[in-house]
């Protein structure tokens, strides 16, 4: 098995030892082997979020498939519905799952693809909405010392599209639970484009479905959305974070970047910049690849990367570190990948 067959960008070398798992007591039995023989290893939900090496992985990879959601009532926070989902459900499935059941919190997270598992990794967002606030508690097979715990959200330090998963926490999730509100209305709508698309003001709220379904649309306008016939969406959706400076920082930069301020009460707050300004304003367009190169910027979004058919994972990283140059000459800012690289750096 190679990592191109199991990535969303279709790259990456062949894999030394790989399984396939689809119950939770045999996710657990491989991972604990693996680990008791030292084995370097990695769970993979939907290879939506990695970029491998084209060189051969010399460890384990776990496909992670198990599936399962259930409900109930009790337990959570608030009297809200306790969604727990089995580390190998498709996200998106569960998206639909919520809103088709009345159960407001993530509709504005539909279409994101990969697994449930992973998107506590990175606290998955889109169009206003982020996993932290609605996750309640993640059950982790902790590798520091074999056991199986239950982690609550706020033990994951979750940030913008980080957690201590992602920053080297060693283990593997199993499920998440997640606490939503029982309601066939949205949660406001806080995302100018989405409430554009809806035509309603932001802050308000609309049907769960009609508000999934203006996300789908808006996602699949931007190749965001793994679909067969679009050659946009053979990336990892972002390759760039939309990068944090500070407010001083930010006053010297040229007065039309969009920029977010992080607290507006703070004294000198945190600012946050459009990695996606950043890049066309550094002369790299939609569609742009370099010579010979089979890796190209999306042509529906400068922020994604694709593999036109035969790209390697080296192609892929000569793209992003152009573009990484080329903004850092421009403008002082370093972007960060928002992938996890394996066997690879910037
Ligand atoms: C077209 C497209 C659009 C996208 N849009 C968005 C978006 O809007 N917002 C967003 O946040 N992301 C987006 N992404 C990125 C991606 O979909 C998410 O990060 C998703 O959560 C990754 O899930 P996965 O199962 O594919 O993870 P994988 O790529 O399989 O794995 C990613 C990382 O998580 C780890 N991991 C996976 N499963 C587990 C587990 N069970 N336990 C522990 N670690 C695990 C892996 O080891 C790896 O380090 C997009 C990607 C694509 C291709």
């Amino acid at each position: 098995m190679r990592f191109a067959d199991l990535t969303t960008l279709k790259v990456g070398g062949e894999i030394a030892t790989f399984h396939e798992a689809t119950t939770t007591p045999e996710v657990i039995e491989l991972v604990k082997d693996s680990w008791r023989e030292h084995d370097e290893m990695i769970a993979l939900g939907g290879g939506s979020n990695l970029l491998a090496s084209d060189d051969e992985y010399p460890g384990t990879v776990i496909k992670i498939s198990t599936r399962g959601i259930t409900q109930s009532d009790a337990g959570s926070s608030d009297g809200k519905v306790l969604l727990t989902v089995q580390a190998g459900e498709l996200w998106d499935d569960v998206a639909r799952f919520a809103c088709e059941s009345g159960l407001s919190g993530i509709e504005a997270l539909s279409g994101i693809p990969g697994s449930a598992g992973a998107a506590p990794v990175q606290n998955i967002g889109a169009y206003g909405q982020e996993l932290c606030e609605t996750l309640e508690s993640i059950e982790f097979l902790d590798e520091r010392d074999g056991e199986i715990k239950t982690l609550s959200a706020s033990e994951l330090d979750l940030g913008y599209r980080t957690s201590s998963l992602k920053q080297g926490r060693r283990g593997v999730v199993l499920s998440i639970s997640l606490a939503l509100k029982k309601t066939e209305l949205s949660e406001p709508i806080s995302y100018s484009q989405l409430a554009a698309k809806l035509e309603v003001e932001l802050g308000l709220r609309v049907g769960l479905a009609e508000a999934r379904q203006a996300v789908l649309e808006l996602r699949a306008s931007k190749g965001m959305l793994l679909q067969a016939g679009d050659p946009d969406s053979v990336s990892a959706g972002s390759f760039f974070t939309n990068p944090i400076v500070s407010e001083n920082f930010a006053r010297n930069l040229p007065k039309d970047c969009p920029h977010w301020i992080l607290d507006p009460e703070a004294p000198e707050s945190a600012v946050k910049l459009s990695a996606a300004w950043l890049i066309e304003h550094s002369g790299i367009q939609r569609g742009f690849s370099l010579p010979g190169s089979s890796a190209a910027v999306s042509s529906k979004h400068t922020l994604a990367l694709t593999n036109r058919g035969s790209a390697t994972a080296e192609e892929i990283m000569q793209l992003a570190r152009f573009i990484h140059l080329r903004v850092l000459s421009q403008f002082g800012v370093a972007l960060q990948p928002e992938p996890v690289l394996l066997g690879l750096s910037l």
